[in-house]
């Protein structure tokens, strides 16, 4: 199976839906892809992440990104996708995913590849200069030039804890959703209350599924007016069935077969199920960062504010994840860094070049890199 998570850049707002998710990742033992030699490597999909790969684009230099995200958008999309923004220049209110979607279609002409699903591991230095970094989905790129935006850590799924369920996941657990293809004829359950659960309740409604449950703490749902409006219309004619309650065990040995829920009278409700969907959100570990040897302060990484260089030659950290005197943890901020970034990796990507300052009112260069004709 191909082992690279790659995906072209897409300019349209990324939902966190099954369209526009990529395929999960393989087994992270499996044999690691051929090693990219690249320019440039945005470490983070965040906003910072999107839009240092802006700032590199209008300076000539393609790039690569690596998220742990199965999408782009950072905390923006994980942590507040529906909610407003007022403080971003120029524009007076937007929400998360608006947000994301405007920097993506920004970013869009300089074609970064987006690695998503992939959790940078490891940073080593080489001999010839460059840093050779791998992704636990068995990426493996060479470059000079690492900017480091990975906000408050590598996001992950949270899992649903129940002693023994992990010898099912990929088989019969799932933190997202698979194929809609697999369901057919099988009785799904999916344990969450918020839109990428009720996304997937909705979207394993309309599939050849057996039948379809949705497990939640408590019947108030959360997701945008159209999925509700699918959700409310699945359970009216009963093709969705809602518990109330939470999931406290589960029954099956070499296969499972049924989730124990405890519901709001404390009476276990046994569901049978061949497929287990978990949407219980996402939370950051800052995990790796902190073992890469750059030089930390209150577990963010130490910037020169001239150009938010690391401690590394060729490092830089942008975001939510640098420190230094009055650093604020806010988008505009990121901005303002990665644009410093960008030009001070220049001396890293091109060597010895002079790198003017241009403005892309006036400059035909710039216009042409747009794609403005
Ligand atoms: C509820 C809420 C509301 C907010 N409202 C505002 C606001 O109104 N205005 C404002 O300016 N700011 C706001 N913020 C803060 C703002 O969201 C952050 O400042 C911003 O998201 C930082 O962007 P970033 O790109 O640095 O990091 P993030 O958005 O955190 O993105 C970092 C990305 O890096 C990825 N990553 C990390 N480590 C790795 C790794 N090892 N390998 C692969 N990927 C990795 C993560 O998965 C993540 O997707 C708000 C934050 C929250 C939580």
């Amino acid at each position: 199976m191909e082992r690279q998570n790659r995906q072209a850049l897409r300019a349209d707002p990324l939902r966190p839906g099954r369209s526009q998710r990529p395929p999960p990742d393989a087994h992270p033992l499996a044999a690691p892809s051929k090693t990219l030699e690249i320019a440039a490597l945005v470490i983070g999909a965040g906003p910072v992440g999107l839009f240092q790969a802006f700032e590199l684009g209008l300076l000539g230099v393609s790039t690569h990104i690596v998220d742990a995200l199965p999408q782009a958008g950072g905390q923006c999309i994980a942590l507040y996708a529906d909610k407003p923004i007022y403080d971003i220049p120029g524009i007076k209110v937007c929400t998360g995913r608006e947000l994301v979607a405007r920097l993506l279609d920004q970013v869009a002409p300089f074609q970064p590849t987006l690695h998503l699903d992939q959790t940078v591991d490891s940073i080593a230095a080489q001999p010839d200069g460059r840093y050779r970094v791998q992704t636990c989905g068995g990426q493996a790129f060479l470059t000079r030039s690492i900017f480091i935006a990975a906000g408050v850590g590598a996001f992950q799924a949270r899992k649903l804890h129940l002693p023994g369920l992990e010898v099912f996941e990929g088989t019969q657990v799932h933190y997202q959703a698979p194929a809609l293809a697999d369901a057919k004829g099988k009785s799904i359950v999916i344990v969450g209350g918020e839109q990428a659960a009720l996304e997937a309740a909705a979207d394993a409604c309309d599939s050849p599924a057996r039948s379809v449950t949705l497990v939640h703490r408590r019947d108030v749902l959360h997701a945008d007016p159209d999925t509700l409006a699918r959700i409310a219309t699945n359970r009216s004619n009963g093709r969705l069935r809602f518990v109330a309650g939470q999931a406290h065990g589960f029954k099956g040995k070499a296969r499972l077969h049924t989730l124990c829920v405890l519901d709001a009278d404390e009476q276990e409700v046994a569901l049978k199920l061949d497929q287990l969907w978990v949407f219980l959100g996402v939370s950051p570990r800052l995990g790796p960062v902190a073992q890469w040897g750059l030089d930390m302060e209150r577990k963010q990484l130490r910037v020169d504010t001239a150009s938010f260089a690391t401690s590394a030659p060729g490092i830089f950290a942008v975001g939510d994840i640098n420190h230094y005197p009055g650093k604020k943890k806010l988008i505009l901020c990121g901005f303002h860094e990665a644009t410093l970034a960008a030009f001070g990796a220049m001396q890293y990507i091109r060597p010895g070049e002079a790198v003017a300052l241009q403005y892309t009112t006036t400059s035909t260069k710039l216009h042409k890199a747009l794609g403005l004709g």
